[in-house]
């Protein structure tokens, strides 16, 4: 199957247009989600072959829908586009940070995700791909010794907001198991980007992560859906 196309929400920098030139390497046609269009334009033109400008806010109702109207078949979505606003705690956080994250990293992806279902149910093996993290793991969050414990930080909102994603995650990948979908989310590790700039010392290139997208992208019909993964392919913790 070489006609094989994919969205990647977020894909103007960072994980996500390494997603997109991942999958335009692996011969798809990738639609590059962008909200403002010339960041989107230059981010296509560094990817270059298969791919193709879709201006996209994934918090904005009346985008969403224009964008959607202008694909017909989708075989692959990314929802990877994320904030993080408030590195705050939960008791000194406010309500307008968290009502925010939500509403890209959460909200975002169950608007972009409903509006684009007709288009991937014309594909004979959908995937839907949730970029989430570590942070986002109730397990993780829990034990005082691990990486991705509360102490460590990144915020209540943004933290939340992904296991919430993760939840969502279940709800679609058992949902729409019978039609043959596969949805995952994925944990692509602390990676040097806008977002993460404090991972810059220790961290990874965004490369890396990338590549566990695209792994749960291209999954074959005998993979597993309602997963949650590490970018390197190994169970994430709930
Ligand atoms: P970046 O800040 O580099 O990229 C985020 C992308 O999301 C940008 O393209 C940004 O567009 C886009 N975006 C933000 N809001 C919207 C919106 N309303 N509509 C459409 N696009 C939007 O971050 P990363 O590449 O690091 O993050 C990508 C994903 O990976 C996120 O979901 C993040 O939570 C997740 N992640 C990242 C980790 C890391 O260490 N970096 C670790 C774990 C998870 P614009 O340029 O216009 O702002």
């Amino acid at each position: 199957m070489n006609d094989r196309t994919a969205l990647v929400t977020g894909a103007n920098k960072g994980i996500g247009k390494e997603i997109a030139r991942q999958l335009v390497a692996e011969g798809l046609t990738v639609h590059v989600g962008s909200r403002d269009a010339e960041r989107g334009r230059r981010a296509v033109r560094e990817i270059g072959g298969g791919a193709r400008l879709l201006v996209l806010d994934v918090t904005d109702a009346d985008s969403v829908a224009a964008a959607a109207a202008q694909v017909e078949r989708l075989d692959v979505l990314v929802n990877n586009a994320g904030i993080m606003v408030d590195g705050r705690t939960a008791p000194e956080a406010d309500l307008d940070g968290f009502r925010r994250t939500y509403e890209t990293n959460l909200f975002g992806v169950l608007a972009v995700t409903n509006a684009f279902l007709p288009a991937l149910r014309r594909s004979a093996a959908p995937r839907i791909v949730n970029v989430s993290s570590g942070t986002g793991s109730l397990t993780w969050s829990a034990d005082p010794d691990h990486q991705f414990a509360v102490s460590a930080g990144a915020g209540a909102a943004y933290r939340s907001s992904k296991t919430a994603l993760n939840a969502l995650t279940l709800f679609y990948a058992q949902t729409l198991a019978p039609e043959g979908f596969k949805v995952n989310a994925l944990a692509p590790g602390l990676r040097s980007t806008d977002l993460n700039a404090r991972a810059a010392a220790s961290d990874g290139d965004p490369a890396e992560g990338a590549a566990g997208a695209v792994r749960l992208a291209l999954l074959p019909d005998t993979g597993p859906t309602g997963g949650f993964f590490s970018w390197d392919g190994t169970p994430a913790a709930w």
